[in-house]
């Protein structure tokens, strides 16, 4: 029995300044940390 659905997703990401959930996240890779921008506000997590 494989009931392991979704696992892949199991890093929440969202922003943590709007919540908003980031649909289509943009990652970029500099000084090897990966930052995600979020599009509703531009709020930069690390
Ligand atoms: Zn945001």
């Amino acid at each position: 029995m494989n009931h392991n659905i979704l696992l892949k997703n199991k890093r929440k990401l969202f922003c943590k300044k709007c919540f908003a959930h980031y649909k289509n996240p943009e990652t970029k890779i500099k000084n090897k940390m990966k930052i995600i921008i979020c599009k509703e506000c531009g709020y930069v997590s690390r």
